[in-house]
């Protein structure tokens, strides 16, 4: 990714911005594990707390294998998954049963379907949310969203596709120096924009003012949107 290093306040950015304790570590937003090698340069990196950086991880490996067992249907290893998800599975097969556990077979359908341990996605989706906003438009939201989507990518109907990925309409100008305001300025559009991170993997985009959005899709199939009214 190219930087963009913000002139902005940078007290925002001072403490973990997941609990404001002291931030010991950094924290990649996306997670790696989300990612395949190699990785892109300049990754998006926010102040953390190393409790709350653990804590993440094992949430973000999850989701991320749960994620690619769902798109190759199976929970052993096979050729299909990725590459990274082939060895989680190998390595922690107490995870690849968890997982398993929660698959049932639809015959009618041909297919197998894959509950999901909702609070652990959620969690994983808001702290995504969380650190793209700190990144990019330097506010850190320390309440409650007020809504929380998360819906595979292929399920939204043709109009809800249409407004998730056409990119709202922002009034308010992003904080002054964040990394938001930079891009703003260099593309002349006061309207914010997709993000890859990694094309197939990774896409997201921040929009400044109320309702502060984030929308995220994981892997080409997760949709996802985070927003906070207040
Ligand atoms: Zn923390």
């Amino acid at each position: 990714m190219r930087q963009i290093v913000p002139t902005g306040d940078e007290r925002v950015l001072a403490a973990c911005i997941y609990c404001g304790a002291a931030p010991d570590t950094r924290d990649h937003v996306p997670s790696r594990v989300l990612l395949d090698e190699p990785f892109p340069e300049n990754l998006p990196v926010v102040p953390s707390c190393r409790a709350c950086n653990t804590s993440f991880s094992l949430d973000e490996e999850y989701l991320a294998v749960l994620i690619d067992c769902v798109i190759v249907g199976a929970t052993t290893p096979t050729s299909r998954h990725r590459a990274k998800v082939r060895r989680i599975l190998k390595r922690q097969p107490a995870l690849a049963a968890a997982i398993h556990a929660g698959c049932t077979s639809e015959p009618t359908m041909g297919t197998t379907v894959f509950a999901a341990d909702l609070d652990r996605v959620k969690k994983v989706v808001l702290k995504l949310a969380k650190g793209h906003a700190a990144f990019e438009l330097h506010t850190v939201e320390d309440e409650e969203p007020s809504a929380v989507s998360i819906v595979p990518l292929q399920l939204l109907d043709e109009n809800s596709r249409e407004a998730f990925e056409t990119p709202p309409h922002s009034y308010l100008f992003p904080e002054m120096g964040s990394r938001a305001m930079m891009r703003m300025f260099e593309h002349g559009v006061p309207s914010p924009s997709w993000i890859v991170v990694q094309s197939g993997r990774y896409r997201f985009l921040a929009s400044p003012g109320r309702p502060l959005l984030v929308r995220m899709v994981i892997g080409e199939y997760l949709a996802c949107e985070v927003a906070w009214d207040v």
